[in-house]
């Protein structure tokens, strides 16, 4: 096997797009320092909603196809050359939004044995090693059962890995400071006539939004901004960016945050009030 960089990171994603909304200028840090960073994307997203009217035909599979190569464009624009479909492409597909009929398709993420996927999940982590996984909170961020289940599985993952003597030394999940947001919302409002979007969104629409202590980790990715904004724009079907700012398909404005926010959940916490390295304490083993 080709050894790899000392530092590796993973991150679990639901659907292409969501890494470089959530973690795309932390990515870019890490990569352009050397670690090594693999992203597993569980879904390719077939059932989301394509803004672009040219590009309103793809749907289903189409729009999964079409997703996969919007995803390695992002990755390019991040430079993570190690992406990942969990399971393979087209294990498990798109759950769409809780509450729809969609949920109960055999096929989709969903419904996956959380035990079988996460099984794919511990290759990936044995065979990477990483010292730290990214996902997200138990509410998979803000409810979407392909993020709630992607937390499951990486969770999973991670107890089965330890189990198995391979543990992964640190657990973050994805969040924000809520005065973080406000602010930034604050600004939003501000600079909102210029801007080529009409509404904004809330503070509680940004996913992970909870309160300044539960907050371990900061990573400084404002070096990285103009890269995350490119993988976001690389997302074209799903996002639409006028930096600093974005929107999703329902056209409500939010702000891109350059600097990443993280709880740690498992594993030591490293010196200082609040780590501002996600390998932090990490002894540095190949
Ligand atoms: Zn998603």
């Amino acid at each position: 096997m080709t050894e790899l960089p000392d530092r590796r990171l993973l991150l679990v994603h639901a659907h292409p797009d969501d890494e470089s909304i959530n973690n795309g200028a932390t990515m870019a840090r890490y990569a352009a320092e050397g670690a090594h960073v693999t992203l597993v994307t569980c879904t390719l997203g077939e059932r989301g909603e394509v803004i672009p009217p040219e590009l309103a035909h793809l749907t289903g599979a189409a729009l999964g196809q079409y997703r996969r190569q919007e995803l390695a464009a992002a990755m390019a624009e991040l430079g993570v050359r190690d992406v990942r479909l969990l399971g393979g492409a087209g294990r498990y597909s798109d759950s769409g939004m809780m509450g729809l009929p969609d949920n109960d398709d055999p096929g989709c993420f969903w419904q996956a044995d959380v035990d079988e996927a996460a099984a794919h999940l511990v290759e990936v982590i044995r065979e990477v090693r990483p010292q730290v996984l990214v996902t997200y909170d138990d509410d998979g961020g803000y409810g979407h059962p392909d993020h709630i289940q992607a937390h499951r599985v990486a969770m999973r993952a991670a107890e089965l890995s330890a189990e198995a003597g391979a543990p992964v030394a640190k657990v973050y999940w994805n969040r924000v400071p809520r005065p973080v947001v406000e602010e930034a919302f604050a600004r939003l409002h501000d600079d909102l006539p210029g801007l080529p979007f009409t509404k904004a969104a809330a503070v509680d629409d940004v996913p992970g939004v909870v309160a300044e202590e539960r907050v371990t980790t900061v990573v400084d990715g404002t070096a990285h901004a103009a890269a995350k904004a490119a993988a976001m724009r690389a997302h074209a079907t799903q996002v639409t960016v006028a930096e600093p700012y974005f929107v999703l398909s329902n056209e409500l404005a939010q702000p891109i945050l350059a600097t990443e926010y993280y709880e740690l959940v498992r594993g030591e916490r490293g010196p200082g009030e609040r780590e501002t390295d996600l390998f932090a304490g990490v002894e540095e083993t190949s």
